[in-house]
Parts: structure tokens; C-alpha cells; sequence
């Protein structure tokens, strides 16, 4: 069996949602017209008619979170995992494999189930946020980021996957890293999302874990994955 490395994405992929903006629908539980709001922005960014990032502040200026709202929906995602995903994973990191978790979302929120994973903090590759002295959010580090795009956030950090490389992920943002030639493969996990513009043809798609597991041990057992 080869080495690879496996890199993760976090929404919709490890936990069954999409982390923050469920917790901003949360927030607007009672506030009708600012959930409204919300769920257009996802909207739009989903669809690709605004940039990411413009979508993503747009719901920060609306929900305002500070770090420990960050933070406790980490602690609410971990409690998420799926105990049969969890345990996939772990076996994946006892084997020795290098695994990464890639997101658009805050670091603060992903890192609880990180550390349940067994997946170091520097192979957690997210949206930083800067706060101020009383937590609350001031906004993103200067120039491009995580907050851009996956793509943006890894080109400015420079960071690289060793080969062969298999990123997993539900979304055009998981994607476009494949189609940026930032990693070798790419499988559509669609268990929690199934976004059809992804699926071209030309990449796998994993409806369930266990069809998952099956694509990357042919993966490890030297046989690429084929659509
Ligand atoms: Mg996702």
C-alpha cells in the first residue's frame, strides 16, 4: 500500500452541514427577515453570482459572532461526526497517512473536531478571523486568503500536497483546487451534499461512506480513482 495524503473537506463533508451558515440561521431563528437575508446570501454565493468572500461578510456583518460563538459551534460540529467517519479517519492517520482538512470556514469552528480526528492543527488550512480584545470579529488578515477562496488561500501560503494527493470534498469550491492542478484526484462526497454541477463525469462520486472508503483504498492500492 502507498503513501498519499488525504485532505478533507470540513462543511458538508466531515459534518453533516454547513457549519456557520446553520448557525447563523440559528441565530435568526426568531428574526425572520435577517434569516431571510442570510439564506439569500448563501444563495447567491452557492450559485456563484457574488464572489465567496463578498457573501461571507455579508452574513458576518448580519450575524456579528464573536470568538466564542466561533469557538462553541467547533465544540457543536465535533459532537456532529459521524462515529463510523471518525473511526475511518482514524484508522487513516494510525496507517500513517498525511491528512489535511481544507475549508472556507473558521479555523476556530474546525479545530475541536481536528483534534478528535487525530489531524494536526497545521494541517487544518481554513478562513482565519481577527478579533478584538473582547472577541468580537474584526474582520479577515490583509489580501487574499482562505476567506477568498481555497484556491487563493493555498497559493498565498504556498502550501502544497505531497503526491499522490486525494481531496474529498462536496462543493465547486472543493472543485476548483482539482481543476487548479493543486491536487492529483478529487472525489464528490455526496452523502450530505449532492451539487450536481460538480459532477461532470469526470471524477468519482461517493454517495455513502462506504463507497467512499472503497475509492481510497483503490487510491492506496495504486489504482487511480475513475469516475
Ligand atoms: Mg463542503
Amino acid at each position: 500500500m502507498r503513501q498519499a495524503t488525504v485532505v478533507f473537506d470540513f462543511d458538508s463533508t466531515l459534518v453533516p452541514r454547513e457549519s456557520f451558515t446553520s448557525w447563523v440561521e440559528e441565530r435568526f431563528r426568531d428574526q425572520p427577515d435577517k434569516a431571510a437575508q442570510a439564506r439569500a446570501w448563501t444563495q447567491k454565493g452557492m450559485a456563484g453570482e457574488v464572489p465567496f468572500q463578498e457573501a461571507l461578510e455579508a452574513k458576518l456583518r448580519l450575524a456579528a459572532p464573536s470568538r466564542s460563538d466561533l469557538a462553541a459551534l467547533g465544540e457543536q460540529c465535533a459532537r456532529e461526526l459521524d462515529p463510523a467517519l471518525r473511526a475511518w479517519v482514524g484508522e487513516l492517520a494510525r496507517r500513517g497517512l498525511e491528512l489535511h482538512i481544507l475549508s472556507g470556514g473558521f479555523a476556530l469552528s474546525i479545530l475541536p473536531s481536528a483534534r478528535i480526528l487525530g489531524i494536526p492543527e497545521d494541517r487544518v488550512h481554513a478562513v482565519e478571523a481577527r478579533f478584538d480584545r473582547a472577541g468580537r470579529f474584526l474582520g479577515f488578515p490583509p489580501g487574499e486568503g482562505y476567506h477568498s477562496s481555497k484556491v487563493a488561500g493555498m497559493r498565498k501560503s504556498g502550501l502544497r500536497f505531497p503526491s499522490p494527493s486525494l481531496l474529498i470534498g462536496d462543493g465547486a469550491t472543493d472543485r476548483a483546487v482539482w481543476e487548479a492542478g493543486l491536487v492529483d484526484h478529487f472525489i464528490a462526497f455526496t452523502l450530505y451534499a449532492r451539487r450536481p454541477e460538480i459532477l461532470r463525469g469526470d471524477c468519482p462520486e461517493a454517495p455513502d461512506l462506504p463507497s467512499l472508503q472503497a475509492l481510497v483504498q483503490d487510491l492506496l492500492a495504486q489504482k487511480d480513482p475513475r469516475p
